[in-house]
């Protein structure tokens, strides 16, 4: 392993900011990982787990090491008549085992087909889209404890999955995830009803349902709703869906009969945030480097040599235009470092 100094993470973050890291280190095994972790010289150091930089808004540089996750492999490691279990290396690529699914016609991921990143940042935020969770498919995530160097398995349950969050994103540092063991169907049931997968896939003319046709449906409407980050720089949904009780909602909706929300199900309601920051006349804005995703008012873009200071300031701005507007709290779904 090559530790390197002062190296530059304009490359290894999706907003493309160019902060640098003390000392930067690629791990491809838990073995590496351990003599890391315990090296003498660098025991004291404060340590950040990078993937693949697609949830990160750095504002200034970070002065201790990062690890860039680089465990790699992919396997089948059991099935049965219905089911197929599958081990991931948490350095893999997300979309590199969706498209394993769907070349084996494999079900249950199919509607988070394209999300950027690694398998294993996957647990941190319970990563979902199109009315699918990472938590709907996910037996078992393997993690190694920082301060004790032992690894660990963490049943579904135990990782205490909710919307955008988990045991992992709750202690921040304290496991690094190694590996993920997933379930998938081999009569797969598709959910469709959610966005516009069934419109597209009527554009598209399939005539018979497969996890291919869906994936592919969902591609498209990314392709065509979501910002390309090496076009423009940005992590996804800068902000969560606040998430407010059925009073809150009933008064909101009295002021604003149009406000966008969804149903939880323990009787909250889920607002569409994207909503909420075009009420308040953002979308499409720019203010010097960054700005407001003319599509989707949910993404920030660095529109060129953005700083990371100056996308938290439009985004400190948005929640302050929505709290005053709406009396909503936005949290933001960006890790902020
Ligand atoms: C265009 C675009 C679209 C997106 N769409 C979606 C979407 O539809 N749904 C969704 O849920 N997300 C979406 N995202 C966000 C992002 O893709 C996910 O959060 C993804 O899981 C991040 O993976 P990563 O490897 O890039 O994580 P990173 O950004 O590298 O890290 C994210 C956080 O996880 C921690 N971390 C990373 N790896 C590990 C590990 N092995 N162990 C412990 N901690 C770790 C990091 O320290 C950091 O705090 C989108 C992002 C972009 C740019």
């Amino acid at each position: 392993m090559e530790i390197r100094r002062n190296v530059s993470l304009k490359a290894f973050n999706t907003f493309g900011i160019d902060a640098k890291a003390n000392y930067f280190v690629a791990f491809g095994s838990i073995d590496e990982l351990r003599e890391i972790l315990t090296d003498e010289e660098y025991k004291t150091l404060p340590k950040f787990v990078l993937g693949g930089g697609s949830n990160i808004l750095f504002c200034k540089d970070y002065e201790g090491m990062v690890l860039k996750n680089e465990i790699m492999g992919m396997e089948v490691i059991a099935e049965d008549e219905n089911h197929v279990y599958i081990k991931s290396g948490a350095g893999e690529e997300w979309h590199k085992l969706v498209l394993f699914c769907v070349d084996n016609n494999y079900g249950g991921i199919e509607n988070m087909s394209l999300i950027p990143g690694s398998i294993g940042a996957g647990p941190i935020q319970n990563i979902g889209a199109y009315g699918t969770e990472l938590k709907d498919v996910l037996v078992e995530v393997e993690a190694l404890e920082t301060e004790t160097g032992k690894l660990r398995m963490f049943s579904n349950e135990e990782c205490k999955f909710g919307y955008r969050s988990s045991i992992f994103k709750m202690e921040k540092g304290k496991y690094i995830i190694t590996a993920t063991i997933i379930r998938l169907n081999k009569r797969p049931e598709f959910n469709t009803k959610y966005g516009a997968i069934e419109e597209e896939l009527k554009r598209m003319g399939v005539s018979e349902m497969s996890v291919k046709a869906v994936s592919d449906a969902v591609i498209h409407i990314r392709q065509s709703k979501l910002p390309d980050p090496s076009e423009s720089g940005n992590a996804g949904s800068f902000f969560k869906n606040p998430e407010i009780t059925k009073e809150q909602f009933d008064k909101l909706k009295e002021l604003f009969p149009h406000i966008i929300a969804f149903d939880t199900n323990d009787g909250n309601k889920k607002l569409a945030a994207g909503w909420l920051i075009e009420q308040c006349d953002w979308k499409g804005k720019r203010i010097g480097n960054a700005g407001v995703y003319k599509n989707q008012a949910l993404v920030l873009i660095n529109y060129g040599n953005a700083s990371g200071e100056e996308i938290l300031n439009l985004s400190k701005a948005i929640q302050q235009s929505v709290m005053d507007k709406f009396g909503v709290v936005l949290e933001t779904e960006v890790n902020i470092v």
